[in-house]
């Protein structure tokens, strides 16, 4: 009997779950390397549209995550007081959007792959990767394998040592995520997600977002140049000042959020040789669409499809790039567009433009989501 194929994977992120219990699925052995000592998810709470729940059903995820996620009826933006888009959601033939704490996506995947059979490994750090197929990690351990995985973030050290150029670029604005409770803040319009914009005195977002019976998650958007409202700990009077109906939420943050400034990421190529480069360490993106875990769902799944339909690891890869690529690049850049020019204060567009990847069934994953 043939040996089973091997993958060394690096991140224990959403990129890296994901390709674990994807190409344990389908009969390889994997070993995923996590930096940090525990297993956890950084940040506060996240929004998943369709694709992203779709690729959670076909890793065995999706009745996990659906347990602890909150289904809002509605999405609304309101601009300086006023209601400037109404659209209904999660009802029957409306878009699926679940909303939850990063923490109970984070276990429900760790569950997945462990699950399909996946080795997870903490306080594992990876320094680099060879294109023959082999990750180096810090402690100076050399694994071989027939592929590695970089799903090692936004600032991968596996993508780095291979060379591969990347062009990066900043926004004017970035995020304060927090995760605080619903008391006084629960039922009717409060069981809405909000997206609350404010010009005067001066440019701040909140996208108000029930993520479970009783947590919220605020994404509090700030320019970088206004330092006094994206400072940590959240200075709650700029804050209040522009939203009062919130006061309750705000004035109970304490110490806790991070702020973190839109960046994008974008390579001439998503592989070396064995390596791919797979979620953020690929194409982060500004999350104006919330879809960066989305794609990188997808594209760690559609890299697990792809193995299994090709006969050499550089054959999958080609064909990966070339089937997925093409709308990972098209979020990206409306990402980048919308984050550029706050069009979102005038109401979320549910064009497809912009819910291109929201409306795609993802490579591998075209089983409806079982709703009963
Ligand atoms: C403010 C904000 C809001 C967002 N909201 C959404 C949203 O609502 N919906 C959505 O789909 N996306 C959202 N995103 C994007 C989403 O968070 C990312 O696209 C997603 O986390 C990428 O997953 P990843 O696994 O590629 O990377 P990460 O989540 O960064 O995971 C990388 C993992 O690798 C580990 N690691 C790092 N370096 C090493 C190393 N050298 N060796 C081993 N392990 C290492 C890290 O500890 C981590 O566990 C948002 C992003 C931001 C900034």
């Amino acid at each position: 009997m043939a040996r089973a194929r091997h993958a060394e994977i690096a991140g224990a992120g959403f990129a890296g779950l994901a390709a674990a219990a994807a190409l344990c699925r389908r009969g390889w052995t994997v070993r995923v390397h996590e930096a940090d000592r525990e297993l956890r998810a950084f940040g506060a709470g996240i929004f998943i549209w369709s694709n992203g729940l779709r690729v959670l059903n076909a890793l065995g995820a999706y009745a996990d995550v659906r347990a602890g996620a909150f289904a809002a009826p509605a999405y609304e933006t309101r601009t300086d007081g006023e209601t400037l888009a109404f659209e209904p959601i999660n009802g029957p033939n409306r878009y699926r959007l679940l909303t939850m704490t990063r923490q109970h996506l984070h276990a429900a995947m760790v569950k997945a792959a462990r699950a399909a059979g996946a080795e997870l490994v903490t306080g594992s750090e990876a320094v680099g990767a060879a294109p023959e197929g082999e990750l180096h990690l810090a402690d100076g351990t050399r694994l071989e394998a027939d592929i590695v995985i970089g799903a090692d973030g936004v600032r991968s050290k596996v993508r780095d040592s291979l060379g591969i150029p990347q062009e990066r670029r900043k926004y004017q604005d970035g995020i304060i995520r927090v995760l605080t409770d619903r008391t006084g803040l629960k039922g009717g319009e409060w069981d809405h997600v909000i997206d609350f914009w404010c010009h005067r005195p001066r440019t701040l977002r909140i996208l108000y977002t029930p993520s479970g019976e009783n947590d919220l998650y605020m994404a509090m958007m700030a320019p970088v140049a206004d330092k006094e409202a994206s400072a940590i700990p959240v200075n709650p009077a700029p804050w209040i000042d522009c939203f009062p109906q919130l006061a309750p939420a705000l004035s109970r943050l304490g110490d806790r959020g991070r702020y973190d400034a839109y960046e994008t990421t974008r390579l001439p190529t998503w592989s070396a040789g064995r390596v791919a480069i797979v979620g953020d360490s690929a194409h982060a993106m500004p999350p104006t669409l919330a879809q960066g875990a989305g794609c990188a769902m997808m594209n760690a799944l559609g890299l697990a499809v792809a193995l299994d339909e090709t006969h050499t690891v550089e054959e999958a890869l080609r064909l990966w790039e070339a089937r997925e690529r093409p709308l990972t690049d098209h979020t990206q850049r409306r990402a980048a567009e919308i984050a550029a020019s706050r069009v979102l204060a005038s109401g979320m567009k549910w064009d497809d433009e912009g819910l291109r990847a929201a409306r795609h069934v993802p490579t591998g994953a075209d089983m409806p989501l079982d709703d009963r």
